[in-house]
């Protein structure tokens, strides 16, 4: 599979800092059919379950206000209103006193805190020469990754740290993408402060975020590697040492619908978009809304949209740019797709094509804005 360097507007800019807003007045946590266990008016601090055989938890402490019809990625969903006492009561969950993190400590800390899919790859993990830290994020536009290792420099390193003493893996390697150079700079003394941690600098290109293409890049083995993202080892850190719950998300706002530069956000998880717009984002009449990437992301209406547990990037793009027209056979679909479809044929016949993998490039590249991809995926 080849990896790709995508075209970009480089007009669209992100700020290099993160604003926090973690004071909403209101968050709408989605229920997905599940049973709502609390009721209308009832009192919920911080860390409440919601809803019958789910680990759903509110953000905040507040009050319970009723029920609304919002939109969690990309789904319209029952959600439970709390109206924020903006007081932060919480359960008083001990911090343990930690010197040494056994394997022990690390599976009980993912699993108090339901995270499945760290548990299953810490359960599943017998060996890790390496361990890889992906400081990067795959969707244009997007600095989520490199501005939470900023943020959280020495909580990250200490984390990774203390992996590769329970591992006594040999390679511990940070990856960042080259053109993030002027942040990892302002990082570079603390890097050095751990000897055992080195740093490597990538080449943009799509698809180095699927781990296999990214250790194939960098030359290890795929099953002798842990292979981390900012975001996990983050989570890791409050599981282990906060024994706190993950109740924030960082998220960035960008696109060419944006009066001035984009931004990256710290904010309470299940916060309204709209809330978030209206504080920080001035933007175009008219632009679209677009969740998790000009890729793969998909359209959202603002004024019903929540941050989801998914949400990463919202990019807010001029509407006339994303005005569909005709087909004009320049071939650019064709030549780009990795694994050698013809979107152009499953558009025109309107045929699927199994082999499709959603990377989204097809959609990306075509100047007359199709969706080929949902033709090609038998959605259209
Ligand atoms: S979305 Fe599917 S058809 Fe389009 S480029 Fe990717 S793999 Fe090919
Ligand atoms: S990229 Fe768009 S315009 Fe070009 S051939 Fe493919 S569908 Fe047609």
């Amino acid at each position: 599979m080849k990896l790709i360097s995508l075209k970009k507007d480089e007009n669209i800019k992100v700020a290099l800092d993160i604003k926090s807003f973690l004071n909403p007045d209101y968050v709408y946590i989605p229920s997905f059919s599940k049973k709502i266990i609390v009721k209308q008016n009832a009192k919920v601090v911080k860390g409440d379950l919601l809803f019958n055989n789910s680990n759903e938890k509110s953000p905040i402490s507040g009050e319970v206000i009723g029920l609304k019809k919002m939109q969690a990625s990309g789904k319209y969903t029952d959600c439970v209103v709390i109206k924020n006492d903006y007081q932060e009561q919480s359960h008083n969950l001990k911090s343990p006193n930690i010197s040494k993190i056994t394997i022990d400590i690390l599976l009980n800390a993912l699993e108090n805190h339901h995270d499945k899919e760290l548990f299953q790859v810490f359960k599943s993990l017998k060996k890790a020469q390496n361990i890889v830290l992906k400081v990067f994020d795959e969707e244009p536009y997007t600095k989520n990754s490199i501005m939470l290792f900023k943020e959280n420099l020495n909580e990250i390193l200490d984390m990774v740290d203390a992996l590769q003493i329970l591992y006594h893996s040999n390679k511990n390697i940070i990856v960042v993408k080259g053109k993030e150079s002027s942040i990892i700079n302002e990082c570079l003394n603390t890097i050095g402060s751990y000897p055992t941690l080195k740093l490597s600098l990538i080449d943009d290109l799509y698809f180095m975020n699927t781990n296999k293409y990214l250790l194939d890049y960098l030359h290890l083995n795929e099953y002798e590697t842990l292979t981390l993202s900012v975001y996990d080892v983050v989570k890791i850190y409050k599981y282990i040492y906060h024994n706190e719950d993950e109740y924030e998300k960082t998220i960035t706002i960008s696109g060419n619908g944006i009066k001035g530069n984009g931004l990256v956000l710290r904010v309470k998880k299940y916060t309204s978009l709209n809330e978030i717009l209206t504080k920080y984002v001035k933007a175009n009449k008219d632009s679209l809304y677009i969740e998790n990437g000009l890729l793969t992301g998909f359209l959202i209406n603002k004024d019903d949209a929540i941050v989801s547990d998914n949400t990463k990037v919202i990019n807010i793009m001029k509407d006339s740019k994303y005005k569909e027209s005709a087909c004009f056979n320049c071939g650019k679909c064709l030549c780009i797709c990795p694994v050698n479809i013809n979107p152009i044929k499953c558009y025109k016949q309107k045929e699927k094509d199994k082999r499709c993998i959603n990377c989204g490039l097809c959609n990306y590249i075509c100047p007359v804005y199709l969706d080929l991809k949902k033709y090609v995926r038998g959605e259209k």
